[in-house]
């Protein structure tokens, strides 16, 4: 350990302090060959706030869940000080750590979300599992954040940077480019498996999805449809109509193979 003193341009020294982090789990995902599943020196003026150099070193905030400065837990407030030894923790999937938590107020236990512009199949795939994702392939990101602050919602994205802005608290990047595994990663990352609830939400816009009289909807329906089904869902934002047909089977498993997996 050691501390360097470096000239700053005649106007006496600035002393450069040195901390060691740690990053856990998934949060190595973010972090350059040299710097994985390993301490390493951070070194730093001034005194930052220990968010601003998580950030620094790659990691956006809202991937972090718990942070300990010298085995204590401390929040992104804290300010880093020379020979700090820092571990930090991304959301555990086992351990109850709530106690422990000095980060977020609560964890936010709503589950619903906004996805950026390059997630439109996990948005449909979501819905599918019955959760509220909220996706357009026209999003601006100045959407997205007002989004995920007004209505407290996830952001799910592709694009790590924009997880750094300083507004969004609950975000997650997709590591995955497959919907399918990125459908088993959000089932990981917020312990969705128990709420899945096939046919309650609509593919198409998000909207909820209501059960209906056959009556009602009788002339949009194709005469077969008529004749093999009784129970009909509507839309209630598009109006898109719903019958568990031949692709409901299809659905079904395929969220068991998810189910199965995550
Ligand atoms: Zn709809």
């Amino acid at each position: 350990m050691t501390t360097a003193l470096i000239s700053n341009g005649g106007e006496g020294v600035l002393r450069e302090h040195e901390a060691y982090f740690r990053f856990y789990e998934e949060l190595n995902d973010f972090l350059p060959p040299d710097k994985l599943k390993r301490s390493f020196p951070y070194r730093f003026n001034g005194n930052p706030s220990i968010k601003d150099a998580i950030e620094a070193i790659g990691v956006p905030h809202p991937e972090v869940e718990m942070i300990l400065v010298n085995g204590a837990s401390v929040g992104f407030e804290y300010h880093l000080r020379n020979y700090d030894r820092v571990s930090v923790y991304p959301v555990f999937e086992t351990i109850d750590v709530s106690p422990l938590l000095k980060i977020r107020e609560k964890p936010l236990r709503r589950n619903a979300f906004v996805l950026d512009v390059h997630l439109g199949k996990l948005a449909r795939m979501l819905r599918m599992l019955g959760f509220d994702a909220l996706y357009r392939n026209d999003y601006k990101d100045r959407e997205i954040i007002d989004l995920a602050v007004k209505e407290q919602r996830v952001v799910l994205t592709r694009d790590r940077r924009l997880l750094r802005v300083k507004v969004i608290t609950h975000g997650y990047w997709v590591r995955s480019t497959d919907p399918e595994t990125q459908a088993r990663e959000a089932l990981r990352r917020f312990d969705l498996s128990s709420q899945i609830k096939p046919f309650h939400r609509c593919m198409v816009c998000n909207g909820e999805i209501i059960a209906i009289e056959k009556s009602a909807v009788l002339n949009q329906l194709e005469p077969l449809t008529v004749r093999y089904y009784d129970e009909f869902y509507r839309c209630v934002d598009c109006n898109k109509i719903y019958w568990r047909g031949s692709h409901y089977q299809r659905m079904i498993d395929r969220i068991d193979r998810l189910k199965a997996n995550s």
